[in-house]
């Protein structure tokens, strides 16, 4: 399917691997400009240059921390206006309610809500002016169901899911869509921390970790960052411009939920 996007040009936050990474290929496919972003340069340069050479689109890449106002000021003043935006960035840390503080919460709050607005609020009246936009927000499956011990992530996020509720219908009418991907597991290196965590725990084997959660998983496997990417894409296309504050789950069934 032509996605109708070619040319157009998108920045993708912390893309140099995982799911950001197959957002940004999903889009190089469709004929995108990328400005890609992480904190390790090293990573980040490799899949530039490696969807340059592949897709033959230009590639920036900004090696900076996007939960930082440095950070963001560096990549925005590279990126300048943008048609695209997909936000991201890693999740916080683990653990039991009674572990965190106000400091915990703030941090989480910087980088999984706050950071995604504050891309937004800088890039969506570029956006207004063209009459034309795409947004997506990388956030979790947690949104829909939460996971016990990933607290932070589950109120953080749940927050950006709210302000892109309202948000998503006041930008609609200039032409914007803002949307959400919520992914289950996927086999990503997040994912492999994740199962090591539970090795370390019980004391089991890698491979017995990863059994016992596709277990857990209808489709009883892990998703691929090619997938998301693909679904990324599309929410990004002129077909999906009627698509608007939209939670969507790529889960392989994992949530147990009727709507
Ligand atoms: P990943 O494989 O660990 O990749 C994370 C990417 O983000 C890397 O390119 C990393 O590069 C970059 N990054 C991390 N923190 C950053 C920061 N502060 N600033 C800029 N770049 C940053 O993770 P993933 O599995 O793709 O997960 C992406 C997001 O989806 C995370 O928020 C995760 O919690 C969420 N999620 C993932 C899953 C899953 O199963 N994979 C499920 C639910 C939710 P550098 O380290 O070099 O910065």
């Amino acid at each position: 399917m032509d996605l109708g996007i070619k040319g157009k040009r998108a920045l993708v936050c912390a893309s140099s691997k995982g799911l950001g990474r197959g957002c940004a290929e999903a889009l190089a496919a469709a004929g995108v400009d990328l400005v890609l972003n992480a904190r390790g340069a090293e990573a980040l340069e490799a899949t530039a240059a490696a969807l340059r050479s592949q897709y033959g689109v230009n590639v920036t890449a900004i090696a900076a921390d996007i939960t930082t106002e440095a950070g963001r000021t560096e990549v925005l003043a590279a990126a300048g206006p943008v048609d695209i935006l997909v936000t991201n960035a890693g999740g916080p840390p683990p653990g039991l309610w009674s572990d965190w503080g106000r400091d915990d919460f703030i941090r989480a709050l910087d980088g999984n809500m706050l950071t995604p607005i504050a891309l937004m609020t800088a890039l969506l009246p570029g956006m207004i002016a063209q009459g034309w936009g795409r947004v997506v927000n990388i956030t979790s499956q947690s949104v829909k169901a939460p996971i016990p011990a990933l607290g932070l992530s589950n109120a953080a996020r749940t927050g950006l899911t709210g302000y892109v509720a309202g948000t998503a219908r006041q930008v609609a009418p200039q032409g914007v869509t803002i949307n959400n991907l919520l992914p289950g597991i996927h086999d990503t290196d997040r994912a492999i921390s994740l199962d090591g965590g539970v090795v370390n725990a019980e004391g089991i084997t890698m491979d017995e970790a990863r059994r016992r959660r596709m277990a857990t998983i209808p489709a009883r496997r892990y998703g691929t960052s090619a997938e998301f990417g693909a679904m990324c894409a599309f929410l990004c296309s002129q077909h999906a411009g009627f698509i608007v504050g939209q939670n969507i789950l790529l889960d392989g069934g994992a949530t147990n939920a009727t709507i």
